[in-house]
């Protein structure tokens, strides 16, 4: 199940290429307004001037704690949120500028498996009309429903006979592989997948993992997989970016970051993996609760839970670095100016 290898995603970075998507310091806030004048009390700065980009047949995971932004980020590139600032391009097309009308032609490109396979679909429509509503949509249907989703259902390992029946009929896993479905039915070119293996149990989850794979080799598929679990990710990401606190701290590749980890946060979370026999998580290893997304340090974000920190790093932002293909954005690694 594991494609955590520097060569693929090499492969897949070619530099002659533009990448299938570019986002640059994208920043998405929210105002907190309270009283009877709705007063402007405080902003919360979910995304806050992020930057990467994914190639075609690439999967990035974005992964960090919960409240982190990387759901707020998603769901921006999606249109579901109003980006405050940055550029987004998709296709070579500004997705954050385009018309509601070309946004809405660009959602068959840009596709989304959400976390709860239930709510995601219509407990009234039967599986057949579901996997096939988007072909409808935007007329893509060549020959009848019935025959689309046979064979959709069979692309995502369910039995073709089971299109006339409805999601509650369904179990966890399976309802997650038709939300794929209906997804992988528009041939996108990315898919984000947003804590998409999360509510499932550990070895549904590999299945699930293992199809996605399966799915990306045969349509050429590119990911954005977004989940809290770093465990999961290295299962499927060529690179990953790891958020802190609405900001990225550091991305290379999946197999770079899993062996070789640079900053402070990444360590803590490889540390937190969970080892067969031992019983550790997330909570009982990263030390303190994650500061308010409306009120980060000054200098970095990390300092109140970083166990290497200095005291530059309270007073001032640490520098973005990048080299042979890695970003950090700690004091660490760009010395300790005065
Ligand atoms: Fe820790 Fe300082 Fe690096 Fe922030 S800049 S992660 S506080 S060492």
């Amino acid at each position: 199940m594991n494609k955590n290898s520097q060569k693929t995603s090499d492969n897949k970075r070619d530099p002659s290429k533009s990448p299938l998507l570019e986002v640059s310091g994208l920043k998405t806030w929210f105002d907190l307004k309270r009283g009877i004048f709705s007063r402007r009390t405080d902003t919360i700065r979910a995304v806050d001037g992020v930057s990467f980009s994914i190639m075609k047949n690439e999967t990035l995971g974005l992964v960090g704690e919960s409240g982190c932004g990387k759901t707020t980020l998603g769901r921006t590139l999606l249109g579901l949120e109003t980006a405050t600032a940055g550029e987004v391009f998709f296709c070579k097309e500004p997705l954050l500028k385009l018309s509601r009308g070309r946004m809405n032609r660009m959602r068959k490109s840009l596709q989304v498996v959400f976390q709860d396979p239930l709510s995601s679909l219509n407990p009234r429509m039967n599986i057949m009309d579901i996997v096939t509503e988007g072909l409808v949509q935007f007329k893509m249907l060549e020959g009848s429903r019935e025959q689309h989703a046979r064979k959709l259902l069979g692309e995502v390992g369910l039995d073709a006979d089971m299109i006339y029946r409805f999601p509650h009929e369904f179990s966890g896993g399976q309802r997650q592989r038709i939300n794929i479905a209906r997804a992988v039915s528009m041939r996108p070119d990315l898919i984000i997948c947003d804590e998409a293996v999360s509510a499932l149990d550990v070895s549904v989850q590999a299945q699930v993992i293992n199809l996605l794979l399966g799915l990306q080799e045969r349509h050429h598929l590119s990911y954005l997989f977004i989940s809290h679990d770093l465990s999961v990710v290295s299962n499927i990401a060529d690179r990953i970016a790891v958020m802190y606190l609405g900001r990225i701290v550091e991305s290379a590749n999946a197999a770079d970051i899993i062996e070789d980890p640079l900053h402070p946060y990444t360590k803590m979370l490889i540390a937190a993996i969970p080892v067969a026999g031992e019983k550790k998580t997330a909570r009982k290893i990263i030390k303190g609760e994650t500061p308010s997304l409306a009120s980060p340090s000054s200098g970095c974000r990390f300092y109140p839970r970083c166990p290497e920190a200095a005291e530059i790093c309270r007073r001032r932002p640490p520098p973005e670095i990048r080299q042979n293909g890695r970003f950090i954005c700690c004091h660490l690694y760009g010395g300790f100016p005065e």
